[in-house]
Protein backbone atom coordinates (compact mmCIF):
# COMPACT_ATOMS: atom_id res chain seq x y z
CA UNK A 1 0.00 0.00 0.00
CA UNK A 2 1.33 3.59 -0.37
CA UNK A 3 2.05 5.23 2.71
CA UNK A 4 3.62 8.98 3.48
CA UNK A 5 6.52 8.49 5.61
CA UNK A 6 8.06 11.02 7.99
CA UNK A 7 11.84 10.05 7.45
CA UNK A 8 13.42 13.42 8.27
CA UNK A 9 12.30 16.83 9.31
CA UNK A 10 10.65 18.72 6.44
CA UNK A 11 10.77 15.48 4.41
CA UNK A 12 7.28 12.84 3.74
CA UNK A 13 7.98 10.20 1.25
CA UNK A 14 5.71 7.99 -0.43
CA UNK A 15 6.62 4.78 -0.05
CA UNK A 16 5.19 1.54 -0.35
CA UNK A 17 4.38 -0.93 2.80
CA UNK A 18 2.92 -4.08 3.11
CA UNK A 19 -0.71 -3.79 4.27
CA UNK A 20 -1.19 -4.53 8.27
CA UNK A 21 -3.30 -6.86 9.27
CA UNK A 22 -5.39 -6.55 11.74
CA UNK A 23 -4.70 -8.52 15.17
CA UNK A 24 -7.26 -9.29 18.09
CA UNK A 25 -9.94 -7.06 18.70
CA UNK A 26 -8.88 -4.80 15.54
CA UNK A 27 -9.88 -4.05 12.23
CA UNK A 28 -8.44 -3.04 8.55
CA UNK A 29 -9.47 0.55 7.60
CA UNK A 30 -9.22 1.41 4.50
CA UNK A 31 -8.67 5.04 4.64
CA UNK A 32 -10.70 7.83 2.99
CA UNK A 33 -9.72 10.98 4.39
CA UNK A 34 -7.35 12.11 7.10
CA UNK A 35 -6.77 15.55 8.35
CA UNK A 36 -3.59 17.01 9.11
CA UNK A 37 -3.71 18.52 12.82
CA UNK A 38 -1.16 21.35 13.27
CA UNK A 39 0.78 18.47 15.98
CA UNK A 40 1.71 16.59 12.48
CA UNK A 41 2.94 19.77 11.17
CA UNK A 42 4.69 20.12 14.44
CA UNK A 43 6.43 17.31 14.05
CA UNK A 44 7.31 18.03 10.29
CA UNK A 45 9.20 20.85 10.82
CA UNK A 46 11.23 18.68 13.38
CA UNK A 47 10.35 20.46 16.59
CA UNK A 48 7.96 17.69 17.92
CA UNK A 49 10.23 14.83 20.49
CA UNK A 50 6.90 13.07 20.07
CA UNK A 51 7.36 12.26 16.00
CA UNK A 52 10.12 10.30 15.98
CA UNK A 53 10.92 9.57 12.15
CA UNK A 54 10.43 7.00 10.17
CA UNK A 55 6.64 7.41 11.19
CA UNK A 56 3.28 7.74 9.46
CA UNK A 57 1.35 10.16 11.02
CA UNK A 58 -2.24 11.00 10.80
CA UNK A 59 -5.16 10.62 14.02
CA UNK A 60 -8.08 12.32 12.27
CA UNK A 61 -9.58 9.90 10.16
CA UNK A 62 -12.61 8.36 8.44
CA UNK A 63 -12.58 5.09 6.03
CA UNK A 64 -14.06 2.12 5.39
CA UNK A 65 -14.15 -1.28 7.44
CA UNK A 66 -11.85 -3.68 5.43
CA UNK A 67 -11.54 -7.04 7.04
CA UNK A 68 -11.62 -8.13 10.61
CA UNK A 69 -9.26 -9.36 13.12
CA UNK A 70 -9.45 -12.64 15.02
CA UNK A 71 -12.33 -12.17 17.61
CA UNK A 72 -14.05 -9.47 16.05
CA UNK A 73 -17.97 -10.47 15.11
CA UNK A 74 -20.35 -7.11 14.93
CA UNK A 75 -18.41 -5.56 13.06
CA UNK A 76 -19.96 -4.87 9.38
CA UNK A 77 -17.30 -5.00 6.36
CA UNK A 78 -17.54 -1.91 3.85
CA UNK A 79 -18.97 0.30 6.93
CA UNK A 80 -17.79 3.96 6.88
CA UNK A 81 -16.30 4.61 10.45
CA UNK A 82 -14.68 7.47 12.08
CA UNK A 83 -11.98 6.25 13.96
CA UNK A 84 -11.30 8.29 17.89
CA UNK A 85 -7.43 7.44 17.58
CA UNK A 86 -6.34 7.63 21.39
CA UNK A 87 -6.11 4.57 23.06
CA UNK A 88 -6.33 4.66 26.66
CA UNK A 89 -5.63 1.62 28.67
CA UNK A 90 -8.84 0.93 30.48
CA UNK A 91 -7.45 -0.52 33.38
CA UNK A 92 -5.59 2.23 35.53
CA UNK A 93 -6.70 4.74 38.10
CA UNK A 94 -7.49 7.21 35.62
CA UNK A 95 -9.43 5.36 33.37
CA UNK A 96 -11.40 3.80 35.82
CA UNK A 97 -12.48 7.09 37.03
CA UNK A 98 -13.65 8.63 33.96
CA UNK A 99 -10.41 10.72 32.76
CA UNK A 100 -8.88 8.21 29.94
CA UNK A 101 -7.54 10.73 27.92
CA UNK A 102 -4.53 11.37 30.53
CA UNK A 103 -4.22 7.78 31.02
CA UNK A 104 -0.43 7.29 31.42
CA UNK A 105 -0.60 4.16 29.05
CA UNK A 106 -2.65 5.79 26.29
CA UNK A 107 -1.26 5.70 22.78
CA UNK A 108 -2.32 7.83 20.14
CA UNK A 109 -2.73 6.69 16.54
CA UNK A 110 0.05 8.20 13.86
CA UNK A 111 1.94 9.14 16.96
CA UNK A 112 2.91 5.75 19.12
CA UNK A 113 1.47 3.71 16.20
CA UNK A 114 1.14 4.00 12.42
CA UNK A 115 -1.15 6.42 11.46
CA UNK A 116 -3.82 7.14 8.54
CA UNK A 117 -1.56 9.10 6.18
CA UNK A 118 -1.50 5.85 3.85
CA UNK A 119 -4.32 3.50 2.31
CA UNK A 120 -4.87 1.33 5.25
CA UNK A 121 -4.33 0.90 9.14
CA UNK A 122 -5.28 -0.73 11.84
CA UNK A 123 -7.41 -0.02 14.58
CA UNK A 124 -9.16 -1.52 17.66
CA UNK A 125 -12.65 -2.28 16.54
CA UNK A 126 -13.46 -0.29 19.83
CA UNK A 127 -12.40 3.04 18.43
CA UNK A 128 -14.65 2.96 15.69
CA UNK A 129 -17.93 5.55 15.38
CA UNK A 130 -20.35 4.75 12.58
CA UNK A 131 -19.64 7.88 9.87
CA UNK A 132 -23.19 9.75 10.44
CA UNK A 133 -25.56 9.40 7.79
CA UNK A 134 -25.14 12.30 5.01
CA UNK A 135 -21.91 13.45 6.48
CA UNK A 136 -19.10 12.86 4.20
CA UNK A 137 -15.21 11.42 5.08
CA UNK A 138 -13.80 14.73 4.96
CA UNK A 139 -16.09 16.38 7.49
CA UNK A 140 -15.71 13.03 9.67
CA UNK A 141 -12.39 13.85 9.92
CA UNK A 142 -12.69 16.27 12.28
CA UNK A 143 -14.85 15.04 14.87
CA UNK A 144 -11.15 14.27 16.84
CA UNK A 145 -10.43 17.86 16.67
CA UNK A 146 -13.60 19.19 18.05
CA UNK A 147 -13.90 16.85 20.72
CA UNK A 148 -10.75 18.66 21.81
CA UNK A 149 -12.96 21.73 22.16
CA UNK A 150 -15.70 20.13 23.46
CA UNK A 151 -13.59 18.96 26.41
CA UNK A 152 -12.86 22.37 27.18
CA UNK A 153 -16.44 24.00 27.15
CA UNK A 154 -17.40 20.48 29.59
CA UNK A 155 -14.41 21.38 31.84
CA UNK A 156 -14.91 25.93 32.09
CA UNK A 157 -18.44 26.51 31.22
CA UNK A 158 -20.93 26.89 34.60
CA UNK A 159 -23.46 28.43 34.71
CA UNK A 160 -23.24 32.03 33.28
CA UNK A 161 -20.17 33.07 31.74
CA UNK A 162 -20.17 36.77 30.37
CA UNK A 163 -16.73 36.86 28.19
CA UNK A 164 -15.02 34.90 26.02
CA UNK A 165 -11.55 35.46 24.27
CA UNK A 166 -9.86 32.99 21.90
CA UNK A 167 -6.13 33.64 21.29
CA UNK A 168 -5.12 31.88 17.76
CA UNK A 169 -8.06 31.59 15.35
CA UNK A 170 -6.35 28.38 13.37
CA UNK A 171 -8.28 25.22 13.75
CA UNK A 172 -8.62 24.65 17.41
CA UNK A 173 -9.24 28.36 18.08
CA UNK A 174 -12.21 28.53 15.12
CA UNK A 175 -13.63 25.51 16.44
CA UNK A 176 -13.39 26.83 19.91
CA UNK A 177 -15.18 29.48 18.58
CA UNK A 178 -18.11 27.63 17.28
CA UNK A 179 -18.16 25.96 20.47
CA UNK A 180 -18.32 29.08 22.73
CA UNK A 181 -21.29 29.68 20.45
CA UNK A 182 -22.69 26.62 21.36
CA UNK A 183 -22.24 27.47 24.58
CA UNK A 184 -24.26 30.85 23.99
CA UNK A 185 -21.24 32.84 25.64
CA UNK A 186 -20.46 36.61 24.80
CA UNK A 187 -19.10 39.00 23.68
CA UNK A 188 -17.07 36.00 21.46
CA UNK A 189 -13.27 38.15 21.06
CA UNK A 190 -10.73 36.43 18.45
CA UNK A 191 -7.01 37.70 18.40
CA UNK A 192 -4.87 36.27 15.84
CA UNK A 193 -1.97 37.92 13.53
CA UNK A 194 -3.51 36.79 10.46
CA UNK A 195 -6.18 38.63 8.57
CA UNK A 196 -7.89 35.79 6.57
CA UNK A 197 -8.45 33.70 9.98
CA UNK A 198 -9.84 36.65 11.63
CA UNK A 199 -11.53 36.88 8.64
CA UNK A 200 -13.52 33.36 9.26
CA UNK A 201 -13.14 34.33 12.74
CA UNK A 202 -15.79 36.84 11.95
CA UNK A 203 -17.86 34.78 10.11
CA UNK A 204 -18.09 32.46 12.52
CA UNK A 205 -19.41 34.82 15.49
CA UNK A 206 -16.68 36.86 16.79
CA UNK A 207 -17.87 39.98 17.72
CA UNK A 208 -14.79 41.73 18.02
CA UNK A 209 -11.38 40.46 15.96
CA UNK A 210 -7.95 41.36 17.07
CA UNK A 211 -4.91 42.02 14.74
CA UNK A 212 -2.38 41.37 17.55
CA UNK A 213 0.45 42.39 15.19
CA UNK A 214 -1.23 45.73 14.87
CA UNK A 215 -3.35 46.20 18.18
CA UNK A 216 -2.60 45.42 21.93
CA UNK A 217 -4.78 42.33 22.22
CA UNK A 218 -5.03 43.04 26.20
CA UNK A 219 -6.42 46.54 25.61
CA UNK A 220 -8.91 46.29 23.23
CA UNK A 221 -10.33 43.00 25.35
CA UNK A 222 -10.39 45.44 28.50
CA UNK A 223 -11.93 48.17 25.79
CA UNK A 224 -14.92 45.83 24.78
CA UNK A 225 -15.57 44.62 28.32
CA UNK A 226 -15.70 48.32 30.19
CA UNK A 227 -12.20 47.12 31.91
CA UNK A 228 -13.53 43.92 33.56
CA UNK A 229 -11.83 41.62 31.04
CA UNK A 230 -13.41 38.03 29.97
CA UNK A 231 -14.51 35.14 32.47
CA UNK A 232 -13.25 33.06 29.98
CA UNK A 233 -9.35 32.71 28.28
CA UNK A 234 -8.78 30.16 25.66
CA UNK A 235 -5.24 30.30 24.87
CA UNK A 236 -4.97 27.95 21.59
CA UNK A 237 -1.25 29.35 20.60
CA UNK A 238 0.80 28.04 23.74
CA UNK A 239 3.73 30.68 23.16
CA UNK A 240 4.85 32.95 26.04
CA UNK A 241 3.19 35.75 24.80
CA UNK A 242 -0.37 34.26 24.58
CA UNK A 243 0.34 32.82 27.64
CA UNK A 244 1.02 36.33 29.34
CA UNK A 245 -1.97 38.01 27.38
CA UNK A 246 -4.43 35.05 28.27
CA UNK A 247 -3.49 36.15 32.16
CA UNK A 248 -4.08 39.81 31.90
CA UNK A 249 -7.25 39.91 29.97
CA UNK A 250 -8.95 37.65 32.24
CA UNK A 251 -11.36 38.67 34.65
CA UNK A 252 -11.08 38.20 38.06
CA UNK A 253 -11.53 35.02 39.23
CA UNK A 254 -11.83 33.97 35.50
CA UNK A 255 -10.70 30.73 33.90
CA UNK A 256 -7.67 30.66 31.78
CA UNK A 257 -7.47 27.47 29.76
CA UNK A 258 -3.77 26.59 28.07
CA UNK A 259 -4.61 24.38 25.27
CA UNK A 260 -1.57 25.19 22.12
CA UNK A 261 1.40 23.73 23.26
CA UNK A 262 4.28 25.87 21.46
CA UNK A 263 6.76 26.57 24.44
CA UNK A 264 7.35 24.08 26.72
CA UNK A 265 7.93 26.56 29.77
CA UNK A 266 6.68 30.07 30.07
CA UNK A 267 7.18 32.66 32.86
CA UNK A 268 3.37 34.15 34.13
CA UNK A 269 2.41 36.52 36.66
CA UNK A 270 1.58 34.36 39.12
CA UNK A 271 0.91 37.96 40.88
CA UNK A 272 -2.32 38.08 38.81
CA UNK A 273 -3.32 34.56 39.46
CA UNK A 274 -2.80 34.48 42.97
CA UNK A 275 -4.59 37.81 43.99
CA UNK A 276 -6.95 37.80 41.25
CA UNK A 277 -8.18 33.71 41.62
CA UNK A 278 -7.79 32.82 38.33
CA UNK A 279 -8.38 29.13 37.57
CA UNK A 280 -5.30 28.06 35.11
CA UNK A 281 -5.11 24.60 33.51
CA UNK A 282 -3.94 22.81 30.57
CA UNK A 283 -6.64 20.85 28.53
CA UNK A 284 -5.88 17.89 26.65
CA UNK A 285 -7.29 15.59 24.28
CA UNK A 286 -11.74 14.26 25.06
CA UNK A 287 -12.79 11.95 26.31
CA UNK A 288 -15.17 8.97 24.63
CA UNK A 289 -17.90 11.34 25.25
CA UNK A 290 -16.48 14.37 24.61
CA UNK A 291 -15.98 12.56 20.46
CA UNK A 292 -19.12 11.26 20.73
CA UNK A 293 -20.67 15.16 21.13
CA UNK A 294 -18.23 16.35 18.91
CA UNK A 295 -19.38 13.90 16.13
CA UNK A 296 -23.43 15.02 16.98
CA UNK A 297 -22.68 18.93 16.41
CA UNK A 298 -20.74 18.44 12.90
CA UNK A 299 -24.04 15.98 11.86
CA UNK A 300 -26.22 18.87 13.32
CA UNK A 301 -24.66 21.55 11.16
CA UNK A 302 -23.94 23.11 14.81
CA UNK A 303 -20.39 23.22 13.97
CA UNK A 304 -19.15 24.17 10.30
CA UNK A 305 -16.58 23.45 8.79
CA UNK A 306 -16.89 22.09 5.51
CA UNK A 307 -16.09 25.76 3.77
CA UNK A 308 -12.40 26.10 5.44
CA UNK A 309 -11.22 22.12 4.19
CA UNK A 310 -9.19 21.82 1.66
CA UNK A 311 -8.60 18.48 0.41
CA UNK A 312 -5.42 17.35 -1.33
CA UNK A 313 -4.03 13.69 -2.63
CA UNK A 314 -1.80 11.74 -0.54
CA UNK A 315 0.19 11.41 -3.10
CA UNK A 316 0.70 15.45 -2.73
CA UNK A 317 1.86 15.11 0.92
CA UNK A 318 5.09 16.30 0.86
CA UNK A 319 3.77 19.47 -0.85
CA UNK A 320 0.91 20.33 1.57
CA UNK A 321 2.71 19.64 4.59
CA UNK A 322 5.35 22.36 3.24
CA UNK A 323 2.38 24.90 2.54
CA UNK A 324 0.74 24.18 5.73
CA UNK A 325 4.29 24.57 7.58
CA UNK A 326 5.43 27.88 5.14
CA UNK A 327 1.86 29.44 4.76
CA UNK A 328 -0.08 29.30 7.52
CA UNK A 329 -1.80 32.60 7.09
CA UNK A 330 -3.30 31.09 4.17
CA UNK A 331 -4.24 27.45 5.01
CA UNK A 332 -5.95 26.30 7.97
CA UNK A 333 -6.49 23.24 7.19
CA UNK A 334 -5.69 20.41 4.65
CA UNK A 335 -7.20 16.73 4.50
CA UNK A 336 -5.38 13.97 2.67
CA UNK A 337 -7.52 11.55 0.41
CA UNK A 338 -5.32 7.92 -0.38
ZN1 LIG B 1 -4.51 16.45 16.58
ZN1 LIG C 1 -5.46 3.97 31.61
Amino acid sequence: MKALVYTAPRRMELQDLPRPEPGPGEVLIKVEAAGICGSDVHGFRGLSARRKPPLVMGHELTGRVAALGPGIVDVPLEQQVVVNPLLPCDTCELCLSGRSYICPNRKLIGMDLPGAFAEYVTVPASSLYPLPEGMSPTVGTMAEPLANTVHIIRHNVFGLVQGVAILGAGIQGLLALQMVRVAGITPRISIDIEPHRLEIASRFGAKVIINAREQDPVAIVREATKGRGVDLVIDAVGADVTRQQAIAMAAPGGRVVFLGLNEVMSELDCQAIVTQELTVHGSYAYSPHDFLTALDLLASGRVEVASWLEEAPLVDGQRVFEMLADRPGEHIKAVLIP
